[in-house]
């Protein structure tokens, strides 16, 4: 599943594509080959990020983090589901309540692809561009 994908290549696509929602961006079959649904919400989790966030508006430390652990999480889902222990590994994932600050999650569904979002709003930082000013004289 993950090994046919280059991180390298992963972040190059991703900076071509700075309007991009993190949300899609995980689903994106160019980008990560392999990512589904559940490693999205897992990955956003561990790493912090709001699925909404702009990939272009991400610092480039968390950029490289979230290919990071895209790729860890791979291939710890593929060992977990050989052993039939996939969903113990779950922390936001159809869960009710954030095991990090312990205020409920919010569920949506998000971006171009509306596939389920779990996520905390309060343990997941939005990252977003802001419009330009406009000039004022
Ligand atoms: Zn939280």
């Amino acid at each position: 599943m993950s090994d046919r994908w280059q991180p390298a290549l992963a972040l190059k696509k991703l900076r071509a594509a700075p309007a991009m929602l993190a949300c899609d961006a995980l689903l994106d079959q160019n980008i990560f080959s392999g990512v589904g649904n559940i490693i999205k919400n897992e990955v956003l989790f561990r790493v912090r990020i709001h699925p909404l966030s702009e990939v272009g508006a991400l610092p480039p430390a968390k950029l490289r983090a979230l290919v990071k652990q895209a790729r860890e999480y791979s291939f710890e889902f593929k060992a977990w589901k050989q052993a039939c222990e996939l969903k113990k590994h779950w922390l936001v994932h159809t869960k009710k309540m954030c095991p990090k600050c312990k205020n409920p999650l919010t569920k949506g569904h998000l971006g171009r692809t509306r596939r389920r979002s779990f996520y905390c709003e309060r343990c997941q930082k939005v990252y977003k561009n802001l419009p330009q000013l406009l000039d004022c004289c």
